[in-house]
């Protein structure tokens, strides 16, 4: 246990810059009887809203609102914290936030608050980063997967897994430290079994996480076909889905060359390869060269023709452009304007060398069939076609269930054998539990801490 010296006291602006109705100062630290005399001038009854007045040292007056009291522990950092509400100027707040910093506070880093409320037992670190994806959550699916991750649920599924590998493991311990114990004990607490009931439930656990991996960090769609062929009226229904999210990145030398749109809840960035074409402009060759190796690193082509056509009617510039696209990249072919067509919207999935080929009927103009895009992509990238029960899990979090699902699988290995390796068993056990328990920060180092908070707002 290491002695830290006391927290300084810490403020920060903690609404967003720019002008707003209300904005917001958070100050937090061991106890604020200072800054509270200095700017409020008053005692403040603990969660009780305080109209007041915010004052400078000569008592003049920076701004009028509401002060909030919260006294240790029960407060967001576990520490005490004073909120002031004043409006929500820019110039205003930094009156406000000056006094403090006047009254003894220093100016909060990124993620600090957040980083105490993790320190103070008050978050774990899979809470704590919840906290900052929520903020940054790009559609409604993504912050309801974050919050739940939020509430600790996703903490409590680790934690029953953590909990039983070390049920597991004592029995282990036991049979090592005891040699009178031989295997019989182990086999008599079905080892065997429950590290497959174990191994199960962590299975299911990576499978929500990686479905929260989609929704954090999105895809990226190539749209690919011929002029007129329909891809701005796909793009124009996609967008319709939650039109306020759309957004440009201008490309520095054409038009439009990306845009976002949500999909059954993921985020999709959608590269038009309309400007993919032959040409000798310096400065659009260099724009074509990016918008390529966009396509090249995208998740998905959707190739798009007319429904009209044959089956593979991929002619002259779109085949040309199909057979620069990585053979590894998943791709749907859809077949547009089915309404012109007198075809009904439909999936068909064709195995044709190694990629399976899915081919989706469609109308771009009516909407029909676009539920079945949507669930085909779903498919194709959700182990569950499923992103409602999705954690919001982080790169790090995926990288350790893995993990920890490889100790656990070699650990099934050994205990299968007719003379299990005991030793190795409870090695692999051991492992398993550290991986699982840095999800929740019980076995973390500091330089990760650090990079985790890091990467917050300030006033978070
Ligand atoms: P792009 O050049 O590939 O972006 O194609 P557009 O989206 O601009 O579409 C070209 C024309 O086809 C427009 O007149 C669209 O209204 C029409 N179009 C696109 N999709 C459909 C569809 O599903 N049905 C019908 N009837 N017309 C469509």
């Amino acid at each position: 246990m290491t002695i830290r010296p006391p927290a300084p006291i810490i403020a920060a602006v903690a609404t967003p810059p720019g002008r707003g109705g209300i904005g917001i100062v958070r100050v937090s630290g061991p106890e604020l009887d200072r800054v509270i005399d200095g700017v409020v001038g008053k005692r403040l009854a603990p969660r009780i809203a305080t109209a007041t007045t915010f004052r400078d040292a000569s008592g003049t007056a920076l701004d009028v609102g509401v002060a909030l009291f919260f006294p240790a522990p029960y407060s967001f950092t576990g520490e005490t914290v004073l909120e002031l509400h004043g409006h929500g100027s820019p110039a205003a707040l930094r009156l406000v936030l000056a006094r403090c910093l006047e009254l003894g506070a220093r100016i909060a880093e990124p993620g600090e608050f957040t980083k105490r409320a993790f320190l103070n037992g008050k978050l774990d670190l899979a809470q704590a980063e919840a906290v900052a994806d929520l903020i940054d959550a790009a559609t409604s699916t993504a912050a309801r997967a974050a919050t739940k991750s939020l509430t600790g649920e996703f903490s409590r599924d680790v934690q029953a897994i953590v909990a039983a590998v070390t049920e597991l493991r004592t029995y282990t311990e036991a049979t090592l430290d005891f040699p009178d114990e031989d295997i019989d004990f182990l086999r008599g607490h079905d080892a065997a079994g429950r590290l497959q009931t174990l191994r199960t439930a962590l299975a299911r656990l990576l499978s929500r996480a990686q479905a929260g991996a989609l929704l954090r960090e999105g895809l990226s769609v190539a749209l690919i076909g011929r002029p007129n062929v329909g891809k701005s009226s796909l793009l124009n229904q996609l967008v319709r889905e939650d039109a306020a999210i759309v957004t440009s990145i201008p490309g520095t030398t054409r038009d439009t060359v990306e845009r976002s749109v949500e999909l059954a809840g993921i985020p999709l960035t959608i590269i038009d390869t309309a400007g993919l074409r032959e040409t000798r402009d310096e400065v659009e060759r260099l724009g074509i060269e990016r918008t390529w190796s966009a396509v090249e690193r995208s998740d998905l082509a959707l190739v798009i023709i007319d429904a009209r056509d044959a089956i593979d009617a991929l002619e002259g510039a779109d085949a040309a452009l199909l057979a620069r696209l990585p053979v590894s990249l998943p791709r749907i072919v859809i077949h547009n304007k089915t309404d012109l067509a007198s075809i009904a919207p439909r999936v068909e999935i064709r195995v044709a060398e190694a990629l399976p080929r899915r081919h989706i009927w469609l109308s771009a103009l009516t909407g029909a069939g676009i539920d079945l895009l949507e669930q085909e992509v779903l498919a194709m990238f959700s182990t569950h076609g499923e992103t409602e029960d999705a954690f919001l899990a982080r790169e790090r979090h995926l990288v350790a269930l893995n993990d920890a699902a490889r100790h656990l699988g070699i650990a099934a290995c050994h205990i299968g054998e007719s003379s299990p390796p005991l030793e190795l068993f409870a090695e692999e056990l051991r492992e398993a539990q550290k991986l699982l328990g840095s999800i929740t920060g019980e076995f973390t180092a500091d330089d990760l801490l650090g990079v985790i908070f890091s990467r917050f707002c300030i006033g978070k």
